[in-house]
């Protein structure tokens, strides 16, 4: 092992740029065998999984995994359907989720115990209700599961159908977390890349990561008008939508007819015929239900209502002709 290529500064590696994300994947690539969690070796390594819980943006998601395409490695991309940031269920989210999968990488679920529990329903149930939605979304089995909230207490963590990148097998191994750009524990990361473990586990957010030198109120920033350019367009398609449906319209036109009084002369028309025929022919009708209550509640003979109801027939249609 020796590694001909320099490994990235502290200083690279807390600019968070994409440029430095390339340099540090160049320099691990040479030391480990980068996995997903799908593909755990049974030998010794030194092998590293690399992990990426996608919290808040599936493009930057993509971007990184197409990153990682380019320098041949895979990884597992945990996506969650419970993002105040992204919702799994537009095309465009179900088109970059497939995209990254094509890529030959693996999606995980990434499941959130405090939303499961607003449920009140079994977790495991849920789990797998998540699952299948997103076995049905990609086409493809899921392997891996992830926890989001690392403060939360993990109903799941000795699940044995699915891996769980928190599981209690795991421990043995190094495990380095970028999370809100901050490297966790910090001695890990230097490890990680002086002192090779022979198993290891890196979780990246894939949003943190950018092409310029942001910091992280600049990040957080960009990531809110992100959302708030979503919310502005969904709104446009909204009033588009206002003015072109047919029913909104219609319906919006017969309101306004209502409101200048073309509708109340028609209702006082009404009120004005009361002896017309139709409204005869409404009161018959009354009076043959109540013929038939009758019948039920005193038991009249059927020959009796049968005569009652042909003398109302002929005087309805009298007045109906
Ligand atoms: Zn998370």
């Amino acid at each position: 092992m020796h590694p001909h290529l320099n490994a990235p500064t502290l200083e690279e590696l807390t600019d968070f740029t994409l440029k430095s994300y390339v340099k540090l994947l160049k320099y691990l690539n040479q030391i480990y065998e980068i996995v997903p969690f799908c593909k755990l070796p049974n030998k010794d390594g030194p092998y590293l999984i690399l992990r990426h819980d996608v919290d808040v943006s599936l493009p930057a998601a993509l971007r990184m995994a197409q990153i990682e395409k380019d320098l041949n490695i895979k990884s597992t991309y945990f996506v969650l359907f419970s993002s105040r940031f992204y919702n799994l269920h537009i095309e465009e989210n179900m088109d970059i989720l497939r995209r990254i999968s094509k890529l030959g990488h693996e999606i995980g679920l990434h499941y959130y115990p405090a939303i499961y529990r607003l449920y009140n329903q079994n977790p495991m149930k849920t789990l797998k209700v998540e699952i299948q939605l997103l076995e049905h979304l990609l086409g493809k089995k899921i392997h891996s599961i992830s926890r989001h909230g690392p403060w939360d207490r993990d109903p799941f963590s000795r699940i044995k159908k699915y891996i769980n990148a928190n599981h209690p097998y795991l421990k043995g191994y190094l495990f380095v977390h970028e999370s809100d750009r901050a490297w966790t524990p910090l001695q890990g990361l230097i490890n990680l890349l002086n002192n090779p473990p022979k198993r290891s586990q890196l979780l990246i957010h894939p949003e943190n990561w950018q092409e310029d030198k942001i910091d992280r109120t600049t990040l957080l920033e960009r990531h809110c008008q992100d959302l708030e350019n979503k919310i502005l367009s969904l709104k446009k398609r909204t009033l588009e939508y206002y003015k072109t449906d047919p029913l909104i319209v219609n319906y919006d036109k017969m309101i306004q007819k209502y409101k200048t009084g073309q509708f109340q002369s028609l209702k006082h028309k009404l009120n004005n015929e009361k002896n017309s025929k139709l409204r005869h022919a409404l009161d018959y009708y009354g009076n043959l239900s109540r013929y038939y209550l009758i019948n039920t509640v005193f038991g009249w003979k059927a020959n009796q209502i049968k005569t009652m109801i042909q003398k109302m027939f002929n005087k309805s249609r009298l007045i109906l002709s």
